[in-house]
């Protein structure tokens, strides 16, 4: 692979240097970049065989599992197109990821097999699929990845075989994630092989700069162990974590479904360094009454993003766990990250998630699109570096209005300090309007945290015939503790205007629906709100 493309000249040099040591851990499963690596020319080969070239879309369902990273790479190193759908989903939702990106062949666990077969019967717009950990024996167009590549324990014992010819360029085209869907259809966006690698470079700099603040070199690679909870299929965990990880030879710990218990004990166990993903997986770890039956000491790093997170957030994890906090933004259209920070920097600016990494660039527009804000002022977020994707997948619309000369417009509002720190302030599509005046609901809701017995919160717009809409929250409560509705509207008022206190606020019994992304599934409130005005 001399003139391979980053994605590939990655795995094969993780393969050359790193060799023996642990790539995956899935329970008692443990693969090596060796291993790894054979397994994936296997699996190329049996793609090749099975008609699978340049352009060409497959389709990879599967819960975080040694096999996702392997089929991966033996999609994108045909120049293929590798479409990761969401676990999560239903059949029919499945089903429309499937048909949106025209995958012929589809890669995918024992779950999402049951789970697509029930839906639609022998899956007739595919011409081959691919499962993996099904008991049963398979046929036709069906087919055992363990009858291809053994079972993971057997990868090491694989032949060293060379990797199918094919041409690809640094710019073609190679992945289509989907976006999570929080505010309208997920949308997939169009990925390179520079796109999906370009967080390598952005992530060990801003994990070294943030232990060179503290007065420490950063620590070597080896013994560098992440515990991965976040969902493959989300551009964070593949290009921030995975792609971030193989370059610096580290472990991946992979757990089945987040479990907080189950994470500290890998914690102790595998001696984590390095954990996070989004916020409430911090705060789930912090908040737990036994955490201090657990050994924790190994973790230094737990960053997250993709999802606002409350100020006190760094604070806790440095003062708690004595690790440093890393915050980024980014979104499916910039591949992750586009800033972040942690440390002192993150320490200083709690409610900025960072500067533009090295190899970015933002601007604030007005949101008609117009003008340029200076250094302080709030509005559309633009975005623009080597991770920002070509556009939509089948969706030349919605590319035109969101791709314009290699900026992304990010639909978020924000505003840039002085020195280039960026700080988010809503969603543009989050913002309550009530009779002409803006109400940015991470301000209400910031507040409403704030309130001793709030353990989580949402503003969402109700309709108003005459105001356009009004503010109303819903609020979890924490086990054991008490507050009213009118409690909680005092509490508003006396912290802010009149016009942002909740005209109305529901209790609900658990923590609020997030997707898998960590963000809170704003569309099933308001729908919540409607069902019961009807
Ligand atoms: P859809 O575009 O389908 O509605 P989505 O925007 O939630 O879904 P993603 O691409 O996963 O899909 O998320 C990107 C968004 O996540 C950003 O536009 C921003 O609103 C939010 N986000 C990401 N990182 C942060 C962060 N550090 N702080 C606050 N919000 C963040
Ligand atoms: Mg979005």
């Amino acid at each position: 692979w001399k003139n391979a493309p980053p994605s590939l000249a990655l795995l094969a040099q993780a393969a050359r240097t790193f060799g023996q040591r642990t790539f995956t851990v899935y329970r008692d499963e443990r693969v090596s970049y060796e291993a790894n690596y054979r397994a994936t020319a296997v699996l190329a080969e049996k793609l090749r065989a099975l008609g699978v070239g340049k352009g060409d879309r497959v389709a990879l369902a599967m819960r975080n599992l040694p096999e996702w990273p392997m089929a991966f790479f033996a999609i994108v190193s045909l120049g293929a197109i590798v479409v990761p759908l969401n676990a999560w989903w239903t059949g029919s939702e499945l089903e429309y990821g499937i048909a949106d990106s025209g995958a012929r062949v589809l890669i995918c666990d024992a779950g999402r097999h049951a789970r697509l077969t029930e839906h639609y019967g022998d899956l007739p717009e595919l011409k081959d699929v691919i499962v993996t950990r099904w008991e049963e024996p398979l046929s036709g167009r069906f087919h055992r990845l363990e009858d291809i590549v053994g079972a993971t324990g057997d990868w090491a014992a694989l032949p060293d075989t060379p990797f199918p010819q094919a041409e690809i360029a640094p710019d073609d085209d190679a992945t289509i994630f989907y976006t999570s869907g929080t505010t309208g259809n997920p949308k997939g966006a169009l990925g390179t092989h520079r796109n999906i690698t370009t967080n390598i470079l952005s992530s060990g700099y801003t994990s070294a700069r943030a232990f060179l603040r503290r007065g420490e070199m950063p620590p070597d690679p080896e013994p560098r162990v992440s515990l991965l909870v976040i969902p493959l299929f989300h551009v964070t965990a593949c290009s921030a974590g995975l792609m971030a990880a193989i370059a610096t030879g580290s472990s991946v710990v992979f757990m089945h479904k987040w479990d907080v218990v189950e994470a500290m004990q890998i914690i102790e166990r595998e001696k984590v360094s390095f954990t996070g993903g989004v916020p409430t997986i911090a705060w789930q770890l912090l908040e737990h009454p036994d955490r201090a039956k657990y050994d924790l000491s190994s973790l230094d790093t737990i960053s997250y993003g993709g999802a606002p997170s409350a100020p006190d957030l760094v604070r806790k994890i440095h003062e708690e766990f004595g690790a440093l906090p890393g915050n980024g933004w980014g979104m499916t259209e910039t591949m992750a990250t586009v800033t972040q920070h942690g440390g002192e920097d993150y320490l200083n600016r709690p409610t900025s998630c960072g500067p533009p990494v090295p190899v970015a660039e933002l601007k604030i527009l007005s949101e008609d699109g117009v003008r340029e804000m200076p250094a302080g002022k709030t509005g559309e977020l633009w975005a623009k570096g080597p991770m920002v994707v070509k556009g939509y997948w089948n969706k030349p619309q919605a590319s035109a209005e969101t791709f314009v000369d290699g900026w992304v417009r990010t639909g978020d509002i924000a505003r840039l300090d002085e020195e280039g720190f960026c700080y988010i302030v809503d969603r543009a599509k989050d913002i309550i309007i009530r009779g002409g005046e803006n109400i940015f609901s991470s301000e209400v809701e910031d507040v409403l945290y704030a309130h001793p017995s709030v353990t989580d919160a949402a503003l969402i717009g109700i309709p108003h015939r005459t105001l356009g809409e009004e503010p109303a929250a819903v609020v979890h409560l924490a086990p054991g503790s008490s507050a009213s509705e009118a409690e909680l509207q005092q509490w508003v008022r006396d912290h802010l205007a009149a016009f942002k206190v909740p005209v109305a606020i529901r209790f609900v019994d658990t923590i609020l629906p997030r997707n898998a992304n960590g963000k809170i599934m704003k569309r099933d409130l308001k729908a919540l709100f409607a069902a019961e005005a009807a």
